[in-house]
């Protein structure tokens, strides 16, 4: 086995990165400066891809989460008071249509008890220093927090250690992109007088700027507000109390008491990406390697994503299952699309929700109902919001595709009662085949495809899924070559096992 992956950063993706390293078999050492765990509840939605593909674990993780949290299916347009429309979050099919909320020192909580339950213990008190890399070995240096330092070999460091990452700064990598010139706030609230149920939240455009409404528990919900453009060096403190208030007076539909503040904070947004998530054995995830407006609620769960994607491919290499260089280069254009998507999208929202122009502003309030009651329109927006929309269609990992079915790099879902894919203590990619395939040759490795042929719900073609649950390639019925070469090309596991 080979020297332990460094992960620096215990926030969400430091911890998603572990589980899936853990589970997979690659040991990890996981260390965060911070010594105390955070308690506030910063980002508050859990969306479905995610929620699905945490389900991989096999140990309960989105249930437990699905548990703990609020189920929103509708969002609420309201301009200058005023109902403008409704869109439906429950259209899309995946076994969770809605999106969580719960806050982020809960869902953090989770994960780190899943964590320990797989026996690993992230390091608090404990700083990066200093790395060097040379080959396939990084070379780190931690610092304790009594000062002292011990310097070790790893076999790759995953840098999930936020939006200042100092990985990212001793790489000397360029965190490209703007600081938008405008402030906001937001706060958890008690409050009375929603007009919407619990399951629904509500966006308030007004010529000031947005109030958004998220709600967590009944009587319970996340403000943000736009407070204007810039005018200080920093972002001013939130309002308080009152001043929430009567920004909700002014901006919502009426009758809402905030009756206390549970949390505050304010800040400015950014719209940055890395320019490369990996040079060499160094990886970057989650803020390190993106951030963005908070609108649409993405970027925990974006980086959660990068984990997913980087921790199978570094699984499979690290354990020699597989070692062609294509696996880990992937990592990079396929993260770096859907974060400049992910960009792009909250980017655009923020600017429709903060319109200055009053006859511009007066177009989007009386076009967008009609255009949110087209269903493709509402269908692309709540796909993008959900992140179910999330492909890798471009991605250098993909083989050919077969037929008017999913493209390779489509996300795939199982069908109703199946095990996930990607389950189990190894990454392994899931054959999916019609009735008329044939027996598949008894070549294929073990190591890298389930022994199992799942059975088309739709006869047609036999389909390769890989361990994160996206087609990797697709042939007709009968046509084995294609898949037998795909996976002789990721690398040098050869046994036999697998069948029909
Ligand atoms: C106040 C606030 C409110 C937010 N609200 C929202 C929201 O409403 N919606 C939303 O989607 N997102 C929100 N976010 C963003 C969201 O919290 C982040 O997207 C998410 O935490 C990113 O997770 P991460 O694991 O990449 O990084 P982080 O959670 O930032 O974790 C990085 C960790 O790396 C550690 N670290 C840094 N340097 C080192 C080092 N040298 N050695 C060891 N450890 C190190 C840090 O101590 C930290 O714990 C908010 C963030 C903040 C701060």
């Amino acid at each position: 086995m080979s020297d332990p992956v460094l992960i620096v950063g215990a926030g969400p993706v430091g911890l998603v990165m572990a589980l899936e390293l853990a589970r997979y078999q690659v040991p990890v050492r996981i260390v965060d400066a911070m010594t105390e765990r955070a308690t506030t509840s910063r980002a508050v939605a859990i969306w479905p891809r995610t929620l699905e593909l945490m389900e991989r674990g096999g140990d309960g993780l989105s249930a437990e989460l699905v548990g703990l949290g609020n189920k929103v299916t509708a969002a609420n347009m309201l301009a200058d008071g005023k109902h403008l429309a409704r869109v439906p979050l429950d259209e899309i099919e995946t076994p969770y249509p809605f999106v969580l909320m719960l806050p982020q020192s809960e869902t953090e909580r989770v994960l780190l008890a899943h964590l320990q339950a797989r026996g690993v213990e992230p390091e608090l008190g404990v700083s990066l220093a200093d790395f060097t890399q040379e080959g396939e070995v990084v070379t780190a240096t931690l610092r304790q927090a009594d000062g002292s330092e011990a310097t070790a070999r790893y076999a790759a460091l995953v840098a999930c250690d936020g939006a200042h990452s100092p990985v990212r700064h001793r790489l000397g990598l360029v965190f490209e992109g703007d600081t938008l010139g405008s402030d906001w706030a937001q706060g958890d609230f008690h409050l009375s007088g929603l007009p919407f149920p619990v399951n629904e939240f509500a966006t308030c455009l007004h010529a000031e700027g947005p109030a958004v409404l998220f709600p967590l528990a009944p009587g319970r919900c996340r403000v943000i507000v736009g407070l204007g453009p810039s005018t200080t060096d920093a972002p001013p403190p939130p309002p308080d109390r009152a001043g929430f208030q009567a920004l909700l007076d002014r901006r919502g539909p009426g009758g809402i008491t905030l009756h206390d503040t549970l949390w505050s904070t304010s800040f400015r947004i950014n719209e940055r990406q890395v320019e490369n998530y990996r040079v060499g054995r160094v990886f970057l995830a989650g803020d390190a390697a993106h951030v963005h407006s908070p609108a649409g609620g993405q970027g925990m769960n974006t980086g959660m994503q990068d984990a997913v994607n980087l921790a199978w491919k570094l699984a499979l290499v690290l354990r020699g299952l597989a070692t062609a260089p294509v696996l880990l280069d992937s990592y990079d254009p396929e993260r770096r699309a859907v974060g400049a998507e992910v960009i792009a999208t909250s980017g655009r929202l923020t600017r429709l929700a903060t319109l200055k122009n009053p006859l511009a502003r007066h177009i989007r309030n009386t076009v967008m109902p009609a255009v949110l009651g087209l269903a493709p329109v509402r269908h692309k927006l709540e796909g993008d919001l959900t992140e179910t929309a999330i492909h890798y269609r471009d991605s250098p990992l993909n083989g050919i595709s077969w037929g008017a079915g999913p493209r390779a790099g489509d996300r795939m879902l199982p069908a109703d009662g199946e095990p996930p894919y990607g389950v189990g203590d190894t990454p392994r990619f899931t054959l999916r085949a019609g009735p008329g395939a044939g027996a598949p040759p008894g070549d294929l490795p073990a190591a890298l495809v389930y022994p199992m042929v799942r059975p088309h719900a739709v006869a047609g073609g036999i389909q390769l899924i890989r361990p994160d649950g996206y087609l990797a390639l697709s042939v007709a019925e009968g046509e084995w070559a294609p898949i037998t070469d795909y996976l002789a090309r990721l690398g040098p596991a050869r046994s036999k096992g697998v069948s029909a």
